[in-house]
């Protein structure tokens, strides 16, 4: 897997600001068991990591992800990220105004391709593992600063 945390770095993680990424009940037990605590998890309308008052996530420490190892899977799926309709599977990659990874990713195509096949698998893994309520609240989110690049049919019954 490509470590991409020096040009995450040089961005200054703006995919960690308002960006509450979905977390499924098995993920908040990886993070329990990995050292964080229930205090910085919001159990919302979904679960996702608190916010701080600057507005980025929780675990944006010194310009790194702090749970880097096991965080949720949207963030190590990105700059790609998804929807789903009814069983179709959306896959979107952010604008390259808004992340200098995608220029970098579509300048090397074997990365690109590793990349989306990582993003697909975590995508697809949080879709099974999320309960069915938090995943109609995740849908209904907007993201506007994306462009569809695949879509995949798949045989999911929640
Ligand atoms: S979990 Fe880590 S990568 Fe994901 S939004 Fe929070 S700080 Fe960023």
């Amino acid at each position: 897997m490509t470590d991409f945390s020096e040009i995450c770095f040089k961005c200054g993680g703006k995919c960690c600001k308002d960006a509450n990424p979905p977390l499924s009940r098995k993920r908040i037990e990886i993070l329990l068991k990995n050292g964080v605590k229930t205090e910085e998890i919001a159990f919302g309308k979904y679960a996702h990591p608190k916010t701080k008052a600057d507005g980025f996530c929780i675990f944006f420490e010194n310009g790194k992800c702090r749970i880097h190892n096991y965080k949720p899977e949207t963030c190590v799926a990105g700059p790609f990220t998804f929807d789903l309709k009814g069983e179709v599977l959306e896959i979107y990659i952010k604008k390259e105004e808004v992340c200098p990874l995608v220029e970098y990713l579509k300048k090397n195509k074997r990365i690109y391709y590793e990349q989306f096949r990582i993003a697909v698998a975590n995508i697809v893994q949080l879709i099974l593992d999320l309960d069915k309520e938090s995943l109609e609240e995740i849908l209904k989110i907007e993201e506007p600063e994306t462009v569809k690049v695949s879509s995949i049919h798949l045989r999911i019954e929640k």
